[in-house]
């Protein structure tokens, strides 16, 4: 009797010990690799820490990171930052409370990886808004995680909540998938907003990797597309992606042909531009344009006399929320609309190649870092 009540004792002393063991594991941080940069210096491989995956968070094993012009920011930065939010991987480990995922599973990581959840945005799934503050991929302080800055997607591994995680079904050309999570987001939000319709006459100033998403989306809605862009080396892409009019702003002279035509502009340019030029174009009465490019100097001036005397609507839009990002995922997988890609390799070397390459504008729409192929 005595021997059986001291044999119960150990198993349960072992079960405690293990649990323990268990919680410590999970409450861990994970060693990750990723490729970083700073001011003054070019990319370089880093070994940091990713926070552990908490009871409502994600494991993500990243295979593909796509790089966005806004990635260029970091370069500017103070200390060494691993830029990238278009992230697309497989599911490694989940929290106890996680009901998004399962171990295996494909999902996306865009430019969010937490906010407060309860703010009137976070409860309208416009977490780009929370009041309290977004938690952004990269260069921001996480407050959810003792304020650690977080490091983005040119890495080998990211932990998230599960919340801002995106499922991305079996079906998806995964390669493919991850510019969805800027590029493809940034443009469908705003084409959603204003509800484009079959037949608008719509406009996308800029064709580089967001207006090839942008144009795609408009053509497959059944608008009637018109792309801008400086060089006329981009009409045979834009109109093999449907668009039916290719302007070049750079050699025309005489814009009034098109002058109160369009039912919609997105405008994805990010260098200074002068935006009366399309805000001309609008359709008095109505006509949108939509402001998702950054311009370096973003003191671009609009006349309040040419709204004003013609009700037309100037916006800008920020990347959109999590269920509109599953929704533009969803879609664009059924539908077949990806971008196009470039795969490099994840050395320092390459990054620096492609960065060199889109500052003189030599790039193809996106180029994708096979994440798996970096020195770990
Ligand atoms: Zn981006
Ligand atoms: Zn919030």
């Amino acid at each position: 009797m005595k021997s059986k009540k001291y044999i119960w004792i150990h198993v349960v002393v072992a079960l405690i010990v293990s649990l323990q063991l268990n919680a410590q594991e999970k409450s861990e941080p994970i060693p990750a690799v990723g490729l970083a940069i700073k001011a003054g210096s070019n990319f370089e491989r880093i070994d940091f820490n990713r926070h552990a995956v908490g009871e409502n968070d994600i494991e993500i094993e990243i295979l593909y990171a796509g790089i966005c012009h806004s990635d260029f920011m970091v370069r500017g930065a103070h200390q060494h930052v691993v830029p990238g939010h278009e992230i697309v991987g497989r599911v490694t480990k989940v929290g106890d409370k996680v009901t998004k995922f399962k171990k295996g599973d494909y999902a996306g990581v865009g430019c969010m990886v937490n906010s407060c959840g309860h703010c009137e945005y976070c409860e309208a799934g416009k977490e780009q808004y929370c009041k309290e503050r977004t938690v952004f991929t990269y260069g921001s302080p996480d407050r959810f995680h003792d304020g650690q800055i977080t490091q983005g997607g040119y890495s080998n591994i990211i932990t998230v909540s599960e919340r801002f995680g995106i499922n991305v079904p079996k079906k998806a050309d995964i390669k493919r998938v991850a510019p969805l999570m800027c590029a493809g987001i940034t443009t469908w939000s705003p084409i959603k907003f204003s509800d484009v319709k079959k037949d608008d006459v719509v406009g996308v100033a800029g064709f580089g990797g967001l207006g090839h998403m942008a144009v795609q989306y408009l053509v497959d809605l059944g608008a009637k597309v018109t792309v801008f862009d400086i060089t006329d080396e981009k009409e045979t892409d834009a109109k093999r992606l449907g668009a039916e009019r290719y302007v070049n702003v750079a050699t025309t002279k005489d814009f009034s042909n098109l002058s109160d035509t369009f039912d919609f502009i997105i405008s994805t340019i990010p260098a200074d531009y002068d935006p009366m030029m399309y805000v001309k174009m609008l359709k008095m009465g109505g006509g949108e344009l939509a402001f998702v490019g950054l311009p370096p100097n973003s003191n671009i001036s609009i006349s309040p006399f040419v709204l004003q005397s013609a009700h037309r609507y100037v916006y800008g839009s920020l990347i959109g929320g999590i269920p509109e990002t599953q929704e533009m995922l969803d879609y664009s997988v059924a539908n077949n609309i990806y971008p196009e890609v470039e795969i490099i390799e994840a050395k320092p070397e390459e990054v620096d190649k492609a960065y060199e390459k889109i500052d003189a504008g030599e790039v193809k729409f996106r180029y994708v870092i096979d994440m798996r192929t970096i020195e770990k």
